[in-house]
């Protein structure tokens, strides 16, 4: 072969080679385009898994997301009494190290060991992170029969002070003390948290719980404080009531309550009776905000008595979910699973047994897996 011809043959396979490789990458990047997907846009989340029926629920949100074709990458982890078994730890190092790079944690329930001297996982987390601001809302869903058809209140809860603090003093063997914090700085945050998310999303009233009547120094400065604050939010009623009193109202008429802000310990119980009104823990999600971190969460426990029976409602972690692509920005995929559990509950022929269905956990997520695809297919 002369000279010129073995330089042709080379620029003619240097060509073919250019093409090929061109085309190849034109591909991919097509169909990641035709995904919607380019790789530098999937977002990393810190997943844990928990126990009882953590996992179970954690499928069905692993399920859902795969079904939209979220761009988000899980880093999962394993925490809680398994893996204190396996490594000595509830949370492993790695994991913690995730969320700190991340910023933000999707968590699925987990047991705290009783009567090892173990702090809860929740309590620890929301501390170590000051994830100062609980945001949990109750919304009636009319594929939901209750007695309560209109409820629509969200709760601001405190997060890291109160009798949460975790300081216990054990004076003799029958005498223990429980010392509540409450500052003025902490009730400052979280009652413009929950103003400013007033103003943001048109509500009307903000209400502070307290009991300042008994508790005059502490719950007395969560309720001065909240005064100060309202002061700055004109537009918004600012009103206040006894916890006591508070409880039966919210069964007597939730329709009065909008906003609700609150101390640590009245929120706890606050949100389980607001979840009741609207069917269940299984229906409320809830967020846990700091000032650059944020963990998203079902509002229930690990529920031992159902676990590994998939029996469990997964809704609260898939809301708990969706909650938290709008926190990232991804809010259309968010739009596109709460559509599809909307249509299945509506429907109500796979919903779950604690809201009167009979259909299992993993029944109930392939119905909004396949209304997902419907609507996806629908949208193109
Ligand atoms: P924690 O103190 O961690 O909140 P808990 O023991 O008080 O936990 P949960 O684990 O929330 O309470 O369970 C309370 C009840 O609600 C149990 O009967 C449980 O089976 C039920 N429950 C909790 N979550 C769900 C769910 N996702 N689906 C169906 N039932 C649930």
């Amino acid at each position: 072969m002369s000279f010129i011809k073995a330089y042709d043959f080379f620029n003619i396979i240097k060509d073919i080679l250019t093409y090929v490789l061109s085309d190849v990458s034109y591909l991919s990047d097509y169909c990641n385009k035709k995904e919607g997907i380019m790789m530098k846009d999937v977002k990393e989340v810190t997943f844990f898994r928990g126990d009882g029926i953590g996992p179970e629920i954690s499928d069905s949100v692993f399920s859902v997301f795969s079904a939209c074709k979220v761009p988000v990458h899980f880093d999962v982890y394993d925490v809680g009494q398994a893996e204190y078994d396996r490594h000595g730890k509830l949370i492993p190092d790695e994991a913690l190290a995730s969320f700190e790079r991340t910023k933000v944690l999707l968590k699925s329930p987990v047991t705290t060991p009783v009567g090892k001297g173990f702090r809860s996982i929740n309590v620890t987390l929301r501390k170590k992170y000051d994830l100062y601001a609980n945001f949990r809302p109750a919304k009636s869903n009319p594929a939901v029969p209750t007695p309560f058809p209109h409820t629509d209140i969200v709760t601001f809860r405190e997060n890291t002070e109160d009798l949460y603090a975790g300081i216990e003093e054990k004076i003799s063997d029958t005498e223990m003390h429980s010392i509540k914090v409450i500052t003025k700085a902490g009730s400052e945050r979280i009652c413009r948290a929950a103003f400013d998310y007033a103003v943001a999303n048109g509500r009307k009233k903000v209400t502070c719980v307290h009991k300042a009547n008994i508790m005059k120094l502490s719950d007395g400065l969560f309720l001065n404080t909240f005064r100060e604050v309202s002061k700055d939010y004109p537009d918004i009623l600012a009103t206040d009531m006894i916890v006591d009193a508070c409880c039966m109202n919210l069964v007597l008429d939730p329709t009065q309550f909008d906003v609700i802000v609150t101390e640590n310990l009245y929120g706890d119980i606050l949100t389980d009776l607001t979840s009741g009104l609207i069917g269940g823990v299984g229906l409320m999600p809830s967020s846990n905000c700091g000032t650059d971190m944020a963990m998203f969460e079902a509002v229930h426990g690990s529920a031992p008595d159902i676990a590994g029976k998939n029996l469990a409602n997964p809704t609260a972690f898939i809301w708990a979910a969706c909650m938290m692509l709008d926190h990232i920005g991804l809010s259309d995929y968010a739009a596109i699973i709460r559509s599809a559990i909307k249509s299945v509950m509506d429907a109500g022929v796979h919903t779950t047994l604690d809201i009167g269905g009979t259909a299992s956990t993993t029944e109930y997520t392939d119905a909004i897996c396949k209304e997902i695809s419907r609507l996806m297919t629908a949208a193109a």
